[in-house]
């Protein structure tokens, strides 16, 4: 990266000199969640090598599904995860909006084949450690030594092109840049834009996993991919694991209880207590989750921040936009912002410069997605099921946000 002051402005001829420096820019992304992998394939798979801190000292994602909407699997698509997806994934043929009560499908959209006729590419559901897994080996197939575990981020220094950056294991880094891919509650961005305040919206969560075994004979989800609305609940349920398990996550109104962790457990009967007016259709599978797979944590909303980077620091993923998951997008936000470095890194002939394309390309739209998925915690959460229909089904879809790809955006 010194060599890379030394060149020439910009211009085309200089964007080619600049394009091996770049290559060894020393980028440290700090978390190995989905998002801080997806840069890390996105950048391998264009020259770079970066190198990924995550916390943990063993590597892993927790028990849930996840929906990659087109924009997010042309972003998988990228990153070579196409095959992998193919493989592991779901692909709902149809999805739509439920009646709480009477499991009526109120509003109902065509996914399968005319997903990828219309956007080109496909909607799938995936367990988000089928995912995880998928995006670690190829990490390690590019790189080995790519993934420290063991590093949880403490503090970093800039001192003029480089970032010093501490971990509490005592460990120090030096690199040309540092994108804190650590999650909702992001030290990195605590320590470039101090801690953001966060509203419990009151809402929890709750989430299970349910072995298609455990369901009656002739059991079916219709449509496959679902999201019910009721009187200040709601649910979105559909299948992974080759159609193995229903992934269920449940919201509903409640108060006086607000820890945000996602690994906490909780007990069946209350689950079931908070939905005992939901129609059979739900009950059934509700009933059957196996205690030690039901969790639930309570919702927070933070606000969008008006600025990612400050000198050789910015954000990516959750740690950028911590999200409501009431438009199943934070991943997909997560993806196409990893696609995008990389792009950005690709394209750019200094560190400063592919930070500022990035965040210019990528802060709107989140912003935007953001502040949308606090709106539909509205529309899913009111009391509206009964007047629900197309026109106000304003989910993602209706929003044109699958109609985005991070492939082929000017970045
Ligand atoms: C109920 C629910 C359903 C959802 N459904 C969908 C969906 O269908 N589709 C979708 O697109 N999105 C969905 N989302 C959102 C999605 O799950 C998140 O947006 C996404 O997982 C964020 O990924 P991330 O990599 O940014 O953060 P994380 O997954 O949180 O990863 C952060 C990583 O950083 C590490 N880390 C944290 N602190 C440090 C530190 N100090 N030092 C080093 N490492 C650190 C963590 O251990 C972790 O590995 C849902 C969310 C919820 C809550």
């Amino acid at each position: 990266m010194r060599a890379e002051r030394q060149l020439s402005p910009r211009g085309s001829s200089a964007n080619v000199a600049n394009w091996g420096f770049m290559k060894n820019t020393r980028i440290a992304l700090i978390g190995a969640g989905i998002a801080g992998l997806t840069a890390a394939l996105a950048l391998q798979r264009r020259g770079f090598r970066p190198v990924v801190y995550e916390q943990a000292p063993q590597l892993g994602e927790v028990g849930a599904g996840l929906t990659a909407s087109p924009n997010s699997t042309h972003g998988l698509e990228d990153i070579g995860l196409g095959p992998g997806l193919a493989r592991l994934a779901c692909k709902p043929d149809r999805a739509g909006a439920l009646h709480y009560r009477t499991g009526e499908v109120l509003v109902d959209q065509e996914r399968g084949e005319a997903a990828l006729r219309q956007y080109g590419a496909y909607y799938y559901q995936i367990h988000r450690a089928d995912l995880h897994n998928l995006q670690v080996d190829a990490v390690r197939a590019n790189d080995p030594a790519a993934i420290r575990l063991n590093h949880a981020f403490a503090g970093f220094r800039q001192i003029g092109d480089e970032v010093e950056v501490s971990f509490a294991n005592g460990a120090k880094a030096t690199a040309d840049v540092v994108i804190g891919c650590d999650g909702i509650k992001s030290e990195v961005r605590a320590a470039l834009w101090g801690r953001l305040p966060a509203r419990f919206t009151g809402n929890v969560a709750f989430r299970g996993l349910v072995p298609i075994e455990r369901m009656p004979p002739g059991f079916k989800l219709t449509p496959m991919s679902g999201a019910a609305v009721g009187n200040k609940h709601s649910m979105a349920r559909y299948l992974v694991r080759d159609g193995t398990l229903i992934n269920f996550a449940a919201f509903a109104e409640k108060s006086g209880w607000e820890n945000e962790s996602w690994s906490m457990r909780c007990e069946l009967s209350e689950l079931l207590a908070e939905f005992h007016d939901w129609h059979e259709s739900f009950r059934v599978f509700l009933s059957a989750t196996p205690p030690e797979n039901c969790f639930k944590w309570a919702l927070f909303d933070r606000d969008p921040l008006p600025q990612w980077t400050k000198g050789r620091a910015s954000l990516l993923g959750d740690a950028a936009h911590p999200m409501l998951p009431f438009l199943g997008m934070g991943a997909a936000m997560g993806i196409e912002d990893g696609v995008i470095l990389g792009r950005c890194f690709e394209a750019a002939s200094t560190v400063d410069e592919a930070l500022k394309r990035y965040e210019a390309a990528r802060r709107e739209r989140t912003t935007m997605v953001l502040l949308a998925s606090r709106a539909a915690q509205d529309r899913l959460q009111g009391n509206k099921a009964d007047g629900y229909n197309k026109e106000t089904h304003k989910n993602e879809e209706a929003m044109g946000l699958f109609g985005y790809n991070p492939r082929i955006v000017p970045v």
